[in-house]
């Protein structure tokens, strides 16, 4: 078992992507269209700036506050502590902030 020794004043609070894995800092509002279901970020909606589906132009809901800008799966990323270490974020769960 290898222990890692953590110093706690280099932890950030991150956001954690349940479906790829990935930690991002900037997590993205996303969209879920109504008339065809597709699930985008203002980045990619139609007009590149706003909450317009890119594929049928009509204006979606927001569905998460919280989503993942690297999948975009539409799965809201979970708080959590972490600390980067050569380039990897090591989380620390027993810091897993509730929501
Ligand atoms: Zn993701
Ligand atoms: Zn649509």
């Amino acid at each position: 078992m290898v222990a890692i020794k953590i110093s706690m004043g280099a932890a950030e609070k991150v956001w954690y992507c349940p479906t790829c894995e990935e930690v991002t800092k900037e997590p993205v509002a996303l969209y879920q269209c109504n008339e065809c279901g597709t699930t985008f970020s203002r980045e990619n909606s139609a007009d590149g700036k706003s909450q317009m589906c890119p594929d049928c132009n009509k204006v979606a809901s927001e569905l998460i506050a919280h989503g993942c800008p690297d999948c975009e799966e539409g799965d809201e990323c979970e708080e959590v502590m972490a600390v980067e270490a050569d380039g990897e974020w090591i989380i620390i769960k027993d810091m897993v902030l509730v929501q």
